[in-house]
């Protein structure tokens, strides 16, 4: 095992990183070539633990490999792993290759101690344990993806990429909740935001779009995905961001209901008589776009609203008028915002969303052209006109390239 940052240099001339994103019952996994940034394979173990697992693995590109699928039950990440590996190998790619520079792994919460990607020693793997309580449900995961790496190849630099890092710039003021000094300290309750690597990664992107560096630029990035945060990033650092303690503050997800007065939940356990896991789970995983229409896919929320159903039109108001709200107050926070930049599923995809979003907010400087916004592309873009006072972009994210950037980063040498 890897047991000092001294032993974290790569192998000489290895150039590939396998980038590992480990959930409770889900492993996907990329391998990078760092010399060209090329996807050499991907793949998704899911339902790990349960009767029927499915992997599905996907060779290079222009080797003539099909994508492949395995159904079988994976009883634990490691038998997931071991299948990836297998599958790897079969491509040539094993992960005893001398070509592989490192793993790097995605790490949900890194607390306040982790605010840069880190080399896995015994101790950091310690202390991303010690972040189990504020992070019951993903940090688990991350370390028996870790443990099950080290043990495939204990000899490799494994590098820990946090979601939290990037919000770790964010001022005190910003960062703290207005309740009791003690009881927030004791219990490590703050607002530590997630889905960094994609606002890193995206708002340097943005920067790199207007022509600027980073430092020079102020930049709200619009992470929707399934899950979905905001932030304010001022000259490269994060000062604001939606998500809090756990990702379930802020906009109106797919399934989680974002901000709400926290005496609702009192108000569930009183007179509605659920229990904490109850209200968990609804606030988690029945609330959002599917608690309040049925359906969490923005392309099936539209098609219903063309339909002329007024449950998703309503869904879809109340989303975009959290989008709203969250782009006025970041606008003020940062003062001076020279991008508004929409990215991952829904904000790379949902062209009704982007405009719906923008739309109004002239007085902001903020403008989307229809052309330009009706363009589908894979692309860095812009969707507001010329004249616009401030850009309005569609950035796609990459976190499995900037977690392989940041992992490749630490152990070249
Ligand atoms: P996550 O990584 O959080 O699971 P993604 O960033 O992949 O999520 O986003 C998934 C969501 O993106 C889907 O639930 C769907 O709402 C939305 N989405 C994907 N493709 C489109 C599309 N073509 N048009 C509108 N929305 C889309």
């Amino acid at each position: 095992m890897t047991t000092t940052e001294e032993d974290a240099a790569a192998a000489p001339g290895a150039s590939r990183v396998l980038v590992l994103n480990s959930g409770s019952s889900s492993v996907k996994y990329q391998l990078l070539d760092m010399r060209d940034h090329s996807r050499l394979a991907s793949g998704l173990v899911e339902r790990i633990g349960e009767e029927t697992s499915r992997l599905v693995h996907t060779p290079p590109a222009g080797g003539g490999g099909q994508v492949r699928e395995r159904l079988g039950r994976f009883p634990d990440h490691e038998a997931a792993l071991r299948a990836a590996a297998e599958e790897l190998a079969a491509d040539g790619l094993g992960l005893d290759s001398p070509e592989l520079a490192a793993i790097g792994h995605r790490v949900v919460h890194g607390g306040l101690r982790f605010t840069e990607p880190t080399v896995i020693t015994d101790e950091v793997l310690k202390e991303i344990e010690r972040l189990v309580p504020v992070a019951p449900l993903h940090n688990p995961a991350n370390i028996t993806g870790i443990r099950t790496a080290q043990a495939l190849r204990p000899d490799l630099p494994q590098v820990a990429v946090f979601d939290t890092a990037f919000h770790t710039t964010m001022p005190e003021y910003a960062a703290r909740y207005a309740i009791d000094v003690e009881t927030a300290d004791a219990h490590r309750i703050r607002r530590y935001g997630f889905h960094g690597t994609s606002h890193a990664y995206v708002s340097r992107k943005t920067a790199e779009l207007l022509g600027r560096a980073p430092k020079d630029v102020n930049v709200i990035v619009l992470h929707l995905g399934n899950g979905a945060s905001a932030s304010a990033v001022a000259g490269g650092r994060c000062v604001e961001t939606s998500m809090g303690l756990t990702p379930l503050e802020g906009l109106v997800m797919g399934t989680r209901s974002g901000d709400i007065d926290p005496a609702v939940t009192f108000h569930l356990k009183r007179v509605a008589g659920m229990s904490a896991d109850e209200i968990d789970v609804l606030l988690n995983k029945k609330s959002g776009l599917v608690g309040l229409c049925g359906d969490n896919d923005m392309r099936e929320i539209r098609r219903r609203i063309d339909e002329g159903d007024a449950r998703a039109a309503l869904a879809f108001d109340i989303y975009v008028h959290r989008l709203k709200k969250y782009i006025g107050a970041y606008s003020a926070v940062l003062g001076r915002v020279d991008a508004v930049v929409f990215t991952a599923g829904v904000g790379e995809n949902s062209s009704p969303v982007r405009e719906a979003a923008i739309g109004g907010l002239e007085e902001l400087g903020l403008v989307v052209d229809a052309d330009l916004n009706a363009v589908r592309s894979g692309e860095p873009r812009l969707i507001s006109p010329d004249y616009a006072r401030v850009a309005v972009a569609v950035v796609p994210t990459d976190e499995e390239l900037e977690i392989a950037n940041q992992t490749f980063a630490l152990v070249d040498n």
